[in-house]
């Protein structure tokens, strides 16, 4: 392949060397007589990697059974290849390190990248893949081309970032457009020269699709979650608008067989583990967006694109009055749908996203009428026991069961929403200090005294329940601050021994987390 973009970067004195421990790592993975000994000394010559490396072991992501406190024994858990890979994307992220371009934005970058790397990840972990180590580093590298061409071909590149700002088009038609080539093919030669493992520059080479059918083995293994994941990545990362959502999880399912609640568990999950992969690795990577909002922006887009072309059509071929009755089954349609996106699938309550524009609005609504406000946070007690015992379905007939009794509890007085997973929350306005306790209370009795029957078995489910109440809501009352509070509750309530309520009415304002506490 022969571009002039390419041949720059082939020739760039500026292109950017990789760095020792990465060199001294690969050289290593040649070496037949290198040991694991002097991998070992090599890492830990650059202590801030090892670090780095001990954090991201440690944390939720990896979720190993006991803390991991020296590399020797990371090596014996994770196996030295995964090590191995680690090493290079760690080392990898330093290149960051450089000032930001002009049009260019290092963290818009890095946040595409790691969403890449990580939902790849996750994918490829719910397929079954023994490549998910590699899935990362190739996420993570997906977009070198875009960063090697921005250092040593600026100009070259420049009318690409231009075009982008103009109109939405997938980056790679705008690639091919303009410089003959994508930054996925880009990506493969700077991989090659680097000497990375030969699947995994073939995987981040064919990530757009280019070539992908030719792949076997491990590096088709690699790039079908990869692909799938830069696809989701865009969309997560506002390159493409939220209305493509539905296109991008069939081109998931294609490549990778991830579908269904497993794969919309791992959207769910997928903002809260890059901003905390982002963290584990220093990385800046600017503001990142929830699964929930990406939903309901998909739904009023779609809602507003077929009203478009339908009033459209419709103004071409119809007369007035019947242009009026149309107009107004798809304003209701469209109401429907915006009410689908604001409703939790499994409980009917309002899901996550609605909950924070209910919670936002009451502080505001009770603000303006000096009126008091409680929130209730519940949690079902040792849930994921019951789910591990009698199986998944028992454990959403739970759910289904307590999404019922909020509904009961709470009709007309107040608003019940899933918090997420099998938490729950309640918003109470103006409602007494007494009235909010009795009420904690009345959720957890009721949610003891209604067993779930399943499969000829009875079982017994309990609550935990946090709740606040606060007398006058004042201009730094926040959102975020009442639920922190509330779960700060809950989680001495289940300290406590679970089945029980913890609930504070205090005198003072919530700002920040300075409110007194008092039971
Ligand atoms: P604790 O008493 O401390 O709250 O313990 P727990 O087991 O309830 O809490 P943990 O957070 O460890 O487990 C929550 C479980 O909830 C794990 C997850 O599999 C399960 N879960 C989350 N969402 C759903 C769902 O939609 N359906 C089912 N069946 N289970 C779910
Ligand atoms: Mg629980
Ligand atoms: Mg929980």
């Amino acid at each position: 392949m022969s571009a002039p973009i390419l041949d720059r970067i082939r020739n760039a004195d500026e292109l950017p060397s990789l760095p020792t421990v990465a060199v001294e790592v690969i050289r290593l993975t040649r070496d037949e007589n290198g040991s694991i000994d002097e991998l070992l000394r090599i890492i830990e010559s650059d202590p801030a990697l090892t670090a780095k490396l001990l954090r991201v072991v440690n944390s939720a992501y990896f979720g190993m059974p006991r803390k991991v406190t020296s590399l020797r024994q990371a090596m014996g858990l994770l196996g030295w290849r995964a090590v191995r890979v680690m090493v290079l994307s760690f080392s990898l992220v330093d290149l960051q390190k450089q000032g930001d371009k002009s049009g260019f934005s290092f963290s818009d970058f890095w946040r595409k990248s790691l969403t890449t790397a990580v939902v790849s990840r996750m994918l490829a972990r719910s397929k079954g893949s023994s490549m998910t180590e590699e899935v990362f580093v190739a996420g993570l590298l997906a977009g070198i081309g875009r960063l090697a061409s921005i250092w040593s071909a600026s100009e070259l590149y420049e009318p690409v970032l231009q075009a982008m700002k103009k109109q939405a088009l997938p980056i790679h038609d705008v690639e091919l457009q303009v410089l003959g080539v994508t930054h996925a093919a880009i990506g493969r030669e700077l991989l090659t020269f680097w000497e990375l493992p030969e699947e995994i520059a073939a995987a981040v080479g064919a990530h757009l699709g280019e070539g992908l059918e030719e792949l076997e083995g491990a590096a088709l293994d690699i790039v079908c979650s990869v692909s799938s994941g830069a696809a989701i990545a865009s969309v997560f990362c506002n390159e493409l608008p939220e209305s493509e959502l539905n296109s991008v999880k069939a081109l998931c399912v294609a490549r990778t067989g991830v579908k269904g609640e497993a794969l919309e568990r791992i959207l769910e999950n997928l903002n809260e583990q890059v901003v905390e992969m982002a963290e584990l690795l220093s990385l800046q990577i600017g503001q990142t967006i929830d699964y929930a909002d990406i939903q309901s922006k998909a739904a009023s887009q779609l809602a507003r694109l077929t009203m478009q072309a339908e009033v459209e059509r419709m103004a071409a071929t119809k007369s007035e009055s019947a242009y009026r009755e149309q107009a107004e089954r798809l304003q209701r349609e469209n109401s429907e749908l915006q009410v689908s996106a604001s409703t939790d699938r499994l409980t009917g309550l309002a899901n996550r996203a609605a909950f924070d524009e209910s919670l936002e609005a009451e502080i505001v609504r009770s603000m303006g009428l000096n009126s008091p406000l409680a929130l209730l946070m519940i949690d079902l007690d040792h849930f994921k026991q019951l789910n591990d015992l009698h199986g998944h379905l028992a454990g959403d007939l739970a759910l289904r069961a307590l999404g019922h009794l909020l509904e009961r509890l709470t009709n007309g007085d107040g608003l019940a929403a899933r918090f997420g997973g099998e938490e729950f929350a309640v918003i109470l306005p103006e409602i007494g200090p007494r009235a909010a306790r009795a009420k904690a209370e009345e959720i957890r009795a009721g949610v003891q005294a209604s067993p779930i029957r399943h499969k000829d078995a009875t079982l017994t489910v309990t609550a935990s329940v946090g709740g606040i109440w606060l007398p006058v809501i004042t201009p730094d009352t926040t959102a975020l601050a009442l639920i922190d509070l509330a779960d700060m509750l809950l989680y001495e309530a289940k300290r406590q021994g679970r089945n029980r309520i913890e609930f504070s009415a205090s005198a003072s304002t919530v700002a920040g987390k300075t409110i007194a506490r008092s039971a």
